[in-house]
């Protein structure tokens, strides 16, 4: 049985006696420094000179200073950057800073699962990753509430990694919502996973498959949008209050029969070996390998892909079909939450 912990089980005092630095201050960094600092935590954010961030953290009530002098200051450092900086950033400006005692600390596991980072002996390392983006990591906190997270130990210098992690895990709120004791390469293999196979690779090409499918079969694009996008999110609201089960009790029973016949012919045998194939790359390595070339390369063909998604005719159509229903757009995450973790 999993390991879950709730605020009984955090010991608030560790991550009291610490001086943290909270490293970037993006998705993530703003909301770990604005929770912990409404926590009683002593933070300082750390950003690059010139950082358009600085000022709005500032305005935020944070001490902002630069990331080597924040390293320098603090016992337990949150590395919040984007995971393809973190290694020339750590090497720069944080290696140097890191004593026998001090913690080092990360929202997901990339950098130390597949050795870009190698932190001293002596030191602690950790994970605090919160299962979900950070605007809703700092709202649910202000609301009284948090969003559940994973924490997992990589490096225990001081037989208390675990604690520290779960303690620094309750002053950004995720112990009211529960926080699983999960290990690195679990965290970061089964997060690449459902990122790239469910979450947001699969999705977005069963979406895009199925409203090209409609519109070469001569119906209307706007039919084939409110079909196979829009209503997506009902569905899923649906699931994620009770499952696959309650959903199905929901919709009528011409739906459910027609899921229940024809889902399998989707997602079929070819499909599951490539979601092993999938898993595979993400083990051994090659997909970070090729990311890591791709980012170092300029991201050249990461971009072209962006910009053809971009240009795709269902974001056309959801555009004008959503500026009639302007609650939705209400409702619209900044593009700065908006980047996955
Ligand atoms: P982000 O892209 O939102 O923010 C990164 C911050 O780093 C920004 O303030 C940016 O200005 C700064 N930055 C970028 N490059 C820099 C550089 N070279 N030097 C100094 N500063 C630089 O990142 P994020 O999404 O918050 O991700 C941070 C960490 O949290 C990652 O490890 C990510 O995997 C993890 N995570 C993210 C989410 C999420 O939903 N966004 C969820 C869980 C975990
Ligand atoms: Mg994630």
């Amino acid at each position: 049985m999993a390991t879950i912990s709730y605020e009984k089980d955090a010991d608030r005092s560790l991550i009291a006696s610490r001086k943290v630095a909270v490293i970037g201050y993006g998705s993530q960094g703003h909301a770990h420094a604005l929770n912990l600092q409404d926590s009683g935590v002593d933070v300082r954010v750390g950003l690059r000179e010139g950082s358009s961030s600085v000022q709005k953290a500032e305005a935020a009530g944070l001490r902002v200073v630069s990331i080597d002098q924040a390293a320098a200051e603090a016992d337990l450092v949150m590395l919040l950057l984007p995971d393809t900086e973190q290694r020339s950033v750590y090497e720069a400006a944080i290696a140097a800073h890191l004593e026998g005692g001090d913690a080092l600390f990360f929202a997901h596991g990339f950098n130390i699962h597949f050795e870009q980072i190698s932190p001293p002996e002596g030191v602690d390392v950790g994970m605090v990753a919160p299962k979900g983006p950070g605007h809703l990591v700092r709202r649910a906190y202000t609301e009284g509430g948090g969003v559940p997270a994973l924490v997992a130990v990589a490096q225990d210098a001081t037989g208390k990694a675990r604690a520290l992690a779960v303690s620094y895990a309750a002053a950004i709120g995720a112990t009211q919502a529960g926080v699983l004791d999960t290990t690195f390469s679990e965290e970061t293999e089964t997060d690449l996973f459902g990122e790239q196979v469910v979450l947001c690779g699969g999705i977005t090409a069963l979406v895009q498959a199925g409203f090209e499918t409609l519109v070469e079969a001569g119906y209307q694009p706007e039919s084939a949008y409110f079909e196979c996008l829009h209503e997506l999110k009902l569905i899923v609201d649906l699931m994620y209050e009770g499952g696959i089960n309650s959903m199905r009790y929901s919709v009528s029973d011409t739906a459910e029969y027609g899921d229940l016949t024809r889902g399998p012919r989707i997602v079929d045998d070819r499909v599951r070996a490539q979601m092993r194939e999938i898993l595979a790359e993400i083990r051994d390595g090659r997909f970070a390998e090729e990311w890591i070339a791709e980012s170092r390369g300029g991201r050249q063909r990461f971009h072209e892909l962006r910009e053809r998604g971009r240009r795709h005719q269902i974001e056309q159509v959801g555009q004008e079909l959503r500026a009639m229903m302007p609650w939705i757009a209400a409702g619209r995450q900044r593009p700065e939450d908006a980047s996955g973790g």
